[in-house]
Formats: structure tokens, C-alpha cells, sequence
């Protein structure tokens, strides 16, 4: 069977690294907030072409922080309405509602599942303060024209980039202004992986910087004084060490990404299978690889008998969630047409050359 996504494989190589960094930190011991929280923050700001970041424990985190944070200097208000694609994963969503604001949703593009900024205008109201765009799948979204909506109208603009580690635009940093803030996930499964749960928030505002690094320790600066009603959501520093181990590699295993999929894009040729949309520059770094078909049943049980395992991201929209009962009303074709027809193929950096032929080959016999 090739599986999806075999993270011992993944993470095999980094085996003697990870273990030395361990024990470093028995030898330090000090376990919160230490020297390799300290030195990923630096070395993954540096990497973003970002003036800071600051570790917390997961993606949700990262994004709900940037909005407590907004909300904190003032900038956003309890029952501010933010829009965001209706097809992201509910993380985004909930994140909005965990700070107290309000998702409006849209459709985005069926041709790169990215947020449609020619339907942003029509969603526009008083409250209106704030665009979360999210770069799905891994590749970014349409930035300048959502920078240039957000400008005109002073909208904040907030990046969920939890499946978009090191894509990149013209050569620029996916941080295009001062207002702007990034959410990264260091989930295993992303592309850019911890062994449990990590995040970030990436920004060039120094006062939201700020205001951040407080929130994720209870509020407080100095030790024992709160400034905040904040929350505990440190990164970890053994997750950090392991991430200090991989990010020098991000680059390379994004490219091995970006390889397999310009050979399922060339490869892969079957009229039932409709490929995704990439314009072959490094704005995508294929943390997944995405088809869409008519009957997703019969294909995804036909590769699994074919010994190839698939996973459909995702299968329910977050309109249709029960969690978000208020929502279920709603209707969004575009989104719902999303979630009913696609499918993911195995993309990791690990995928030999020969598993890809051999699913390229099952997909064409299809
Ligand atoms: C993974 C993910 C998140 C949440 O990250 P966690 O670290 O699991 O909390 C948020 N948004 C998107 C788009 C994601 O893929």
C-alpha cells in the first residue's frame, strides 16, 4: 500500500538530530520558552523575510491570538465581521468565532479552491474590518488584488498559512505590509512539521508583536505581573528544537513536492480526472495535491484496491458542519460542489519516483 502521508519515513532522516536535541535540552534543563524557542522565532522570522514571529502551541492558536491581539490595540471589535472563504477548514472559521467576531463567508475560485477576490466588494458592511485569506492546499491566494481591496477600505488583513510553509511571490515574502499578519500550523502533517503540535504568528507590526508574545503567556511581560487577560499557548521547546532541525530543509522537500506534481500534471491523463491549477512558479508549495472527479466514491475505492491510499480534504463544508448549526442555512454551490468532488493523491517528499509512476499509471487506466 503507499500511504498518504508516511511521517516515519518523513522524519527518519532528522533521527540522530532530533535525538541530540534532546539531549541538549535534558542537559539545559529548561523546558519553556528557552533558547530553542528563542532561536526558531529568529530563524523562522529570517526565513519569512519578516521582522518577527512568535511561537505559540498550534495554528488555531497562531490565528486566534492575532485576533485577541487586533483586539486588544483596538484595531478590531467584538461583532467586526471578517470575510473568509467558505471552503477553508473550519480552524479558520472557528478561530474568527473564538475571538468573539464574525465569519462572513464566500466562494472562492473552483480553478485554485483560493478565495475570489471579485466577490469580496459585494460582502462589504459597516462591520466589515478584516479579510482572512487562506492559502489552501499550499498555494497562495491572489494577494495584490485582496491587498488593494483591503487598502482601499482599511481592512486588516490576515493570512492563514498553516498549509503554506515557504511559498513564495515574485521572489517576495508571502508579507506584503505592515498591516498584515501570518498564521502557520507546525502540525506533523504540514509541510513543515513538529512531532506534536506547534504555530506561529509571522508579522512586521511591532505592536502586534508585542501585544501577541504577552497574550500566549497569561498576559504577562514581566513574570507574575499581567498586563492581558492572555492564555497559555507557548510553542514548545522540544518542538521547537525539532523544527530548528527541519527548517533548513523546508526549501528542498517543497521542491520535491513541486516535482511530483508537475509529473501528475503532465502524467496524469484521464478526461474523469480534472487536475488542479498551478501557474509552475514557487507560489505553491503542494502540501496537497488535489483532483476533483464526478464519482469520488468509485475512484478513491478503486485506488485503494490499486494499494494507493487517498484522503478527501475536505468531505463536508463548514457551512454544513453541526458545530456551526447558524450556518447550515446557507448556500454556497461553488464550495459545496468543492467538497462533494475532490480528492487528495499522495504528494510527500518521500514518495519515490517509482510510486509516482505507479500512480499516475492507475489513475490512466481508470
Ligand atoms: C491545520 C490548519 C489549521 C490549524 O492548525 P492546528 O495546528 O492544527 O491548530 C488552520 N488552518 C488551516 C488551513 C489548516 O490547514
Amino acid at each position: 500500500m503507499i500511504p498518504f502521508l508516511d511521517l516515519k519515513k518523513l522524519n527518519a532522516p532528522y533521527e540522530i538530530a532530533f535525538q541530540e536535541k534532546l539531549s541538549n535540552v535534558l542537559e539545559n534543563g529548561w523546558y519553556i520558552l528557552g533558547a530553542e524557542v528563542k532561536a526558531f522565532e529568529n530563524n523562522f522570522a529570517r526565513y519569512c523575510g519578516s521582522k518577527y514571529c512568535i511561537g505559540v502551541g498550534n495554528g488555531f492558536d497562531a490565528l486566534v491570538l492575532i485576533f485577541k491581539g487586533y483586539i486588544q490595540l483596538g484595531r478590531l471589535q467584538k461583532g467586526d465581521e471578517v470575510i473568509v472563504p467558505a471552503n477553508t477548514y473550519i480552524a479558520s472559521i472557528l478561530a474568527i468565532l473564538e475571538a468573539n467576531l464574525v465569519p462572513i463567508l464566500i466562494e472562492p475560485r473552483i480553478s485554485t479552491f483560493n478565495i475570489n477576490p471579485d466577490l469580496i466588494e459585494e460582502k462589504i458592511t459597516s462591520k466589515t474590518k478584516a479579510i482572512l485569506v487562506v492559502h489552501l492546499y499550499g498555494q497562495l491566494a491572489e494577494m495584490e488584488a485582496v491587498n488593494t481591496i483591503a487598502f482601499a477600505n482599511d481592512f486588516l488583513v490576515i493570512e492563514d498559512a498553516a498549509q503554506s510553509h515557504g511559498a513564495i511571490s515574485n521572489q517576495q515574502s508571502i508579507i506584503e505590509n505592515q498591516k498584515s499578519s501570518v498564521a502557520y500550523s507546525f502540525y506533523p502533517g504540514k509541510n513543515l512539521g513538529a512531532l506534536g503540535d506547534g504555530g506561529a504568528v509571522v508579522t512586521n507590526d511591532s505592536e502586534l508583536n508585542k501585544v501577541i508574545r504577552s497574550l500566549r503567556n497569561y498576559g504577562s511581560e514581566t513574570k507574575y505581573y499581567n498586563d492581558y487577560t492572555g492564555v497559555n499557548s507557548r510553542l514548545d521547546e522540544l518542538q521547537a528544537a525539532f523544527l530548528n532541525v527541519k527548517l533548513p530543509q523546508l526549501d528542498s522537500e517543497n521542491e520535491k513536492r513541486r516535482i511530483i506534481s508537475r509529473r501528475y500534471l503532465a502524467e496524469i491523463k484521464n478526461e474523469k480526472i480534472l487536475l488542479p491549477e498551478w501557474d509552475f512558479s514557487n507560489n505553491h508549495v503542494f502540501h496537497l495535491f488535489v483532483i476533483r472527479t464526478e464519482n469520488r466514491v468509485e475512484l478513491q475505492e478503486y485506488l485503494y484496491q490499486n494499494g494507493i491510499q487517498t484522503v478527501i480534504h475536505y468531505p463536508v463544508p463548514p457551512h454544513k458542519q453541526k458545530a456551526l448549526s447558524d450556518f447550515n442555512k446557507l448556500c454556497f454551490p461553488i464550495t459545496e460542489k468543492i467538497h462533494d468532488t475532490v480528492l487528495s493523491l499522495p504528494i510527500s517528499p518521500v514518495l519515490t519516483a517509482d510510486e509516482v509512476t505507479f500512480i499516475i499509471a492507475i489513475l490512466n487506466k481508470y
